[in-house]
């Protein structure tokens, strides 16, 4: 893993690989969802890795023990909607127990500002981790904005996650949220003129959903 202040670019051959893959114009629907699934394992690997573990009293075949363990029930994995589902689902599958939120923002074409339309998210965040998950950090104002209203509900701790970000976006959610850790593929190299990812993967939802 590298990366400079609160940015974690998770350069594992394995992630770059798949990410690669996910890149190409040519790449399916379903194959696209698959290694997006399979990408976003690998990610909430990295983002776990300073999680706190309990011991708790277990026996294995040959003696008793105090085994580390997470408390899965305390992570909430919060998706933006709506391509934020498509690592949503490869969490889950690391993180079986892990709780679930949702925030749907829309950008108002008069004022360009994020506005929700959406948001449900477990009682008691006070006592959860949060992993907020969006493929494309871009514009980085709907991730702001998100992370924003998720701080209001006072979680424990909040971490963002996507698969790809850019300078601008990076700029602009650190603006707001420096405390907050991203974790991410890759950093691209800019932002177009059209609030696109260059050389990223295009729309995120419509490459995952077949949309367009
Ligand atoms: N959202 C996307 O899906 N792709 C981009 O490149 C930028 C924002």
């Amino acid at each position: 893993m590298s990366g400079s202040e609160n940015v974690h670019v998770i350069d594992h051959p394995l992630v770059q690989h798949k990410l690669s893959l996910m890149r190409s114009k040519d790449t399916s629907t379903s194959t696209f969802r698959h290694l997006l699934r399979e990408i976003s394992m690998l990610l909430a690997y990295e983002v776990c890795r300073d999680m706190p573990t309990t011991k708790v009293a277990i026996e294995t075949p040959v003696a008793p023990m105090m085994a580390p363990m997470l408390d899965g029930k305390k992570i909430v994995v919060i998706s933006i909607l709506r391509a934020g589902n498509g690592i949503l689902d490869g969490m889950l599958e690391i993180l079986p127990s892990a709780r679930v939120g949702h925030i749907g923002l829309y950008r108002d074409p008069k004022t360009l500002q994020a506005v929700e339309y959406f948001f449900k998210v477990p009682d008691n965040m006070t006592d959860r981790d949060v992993i907020t998950v969006d493929p494309m950090l871009a514009t980085g104002n709907s991730a702001a904005a998100a992370i924003s209203r998720i701080k209001a509900t006072n979680p424990k701790s909040l971490k963002f996650v996507c698969l790809l970000a850019c300078p601008e976006g990076i700029r602009a959610f650190q603006a707001t949220h420096p405390d907050v850790p991203i974790y991410t593929a890759a950093v691209d190299e800019r932002l177009n003129e059209k609030s696109y990812i260059v050389p990223g993967l295009g729309d995120a939802g419509d490459r995952l959903f077949g949309t367009k």
